[in-house]
């Protein structure tokens, strides 16, 4: 299973804005954008005109690395959106948004999506009481993630008892027992990132 090995805040000083990938850090000053915003590498400070595509591309970068998806399976959610009713854009946000690495960091469960991948892959909780050790596993309405009963006395989930945490409204969470429940499918509204999902429709239809 791949994933991005390398610096985090090097991918949000490409793109040029905070990503929030190491959790409590990107909410202090010494998040490297706050720190240093131009992009990285030797000619990181240098402005250059962006094309067109050059917008499309970076849009779809961004989006990738908000969700830590790499391309092919990026492309393949896409595919999905694409065979969906609907808005072909929205339906790919709402597919992102219900992967279980991102449902356990929008419960609250962890500070960033990294974590939460990382927690998932360690198998701390469970999808409809069966193991869930995937964290591109995607949840549906009616789902209940439970943290494992072992896993409820580590410090870290224990930690988060005493954190208030606002969860989306196509998610309820239960913080005494560490559970969530998947009330809906996230609309457009729900999903307040920064994206222009319009740019990487356009530039898959290419
Ligand atoms: Fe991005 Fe967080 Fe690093 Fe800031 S601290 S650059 S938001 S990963």
């Amino acid at each position: 299973m791949a994933r991005y090995t390398g610096p985090s805040c090097r991918l949000c000083r490409r793109e040029g804005m905070k990503l929030y990938l190491k959790g409590e850090r990107c909410y202090t000053d010494k998040c490297a954008v706050s720190r240093r915003g131009t992009p990285p590498g030797q000619h990181g400070a240098r402005r250059t005109k962006v094309s067109n595509y050059g917008l499309q591309l970076r849009e779809k970068q961004k989006v990738k690395r908000y969700y830590g998806v790499l391309e092919t399976q990026f492309r393949n959610y896409y595919a999905m959106a694409e065979k969906q009713a609907g808005i072909t854009g929205d339906n790919f946000l709402s597919i992102l948004e219900t992967r279980l690495d991102n449902v356990i960091y929008r419960l609250g469960f962890a500070a960033s999506r990294k974590e939460g991948r990382q927690l998932v892959r360690h198998g701390h909780f469970t999808l409809n009481g069966h193991k869930a050790n995937i964290p591109s596993m995607l949840v549906k309405p009616g789902d209940i993630i439970d943290a494992k009963e072992k896993s409820k006395s580590s410090p870290k989930l224990k930690e988060l008892k005493e954190k208030a945490v606002t969860v989306p409204k196509w998610l309820e969470v239960d913080v005494e027992k560490l559970q969530g429940k998947v009330v809906a499918l996230p609309s457009r509204e729900d999903i307040e990132l920064p994206i222009e999902e319009h740019l990487i429709v356009e530039l898959y239809s290419r």
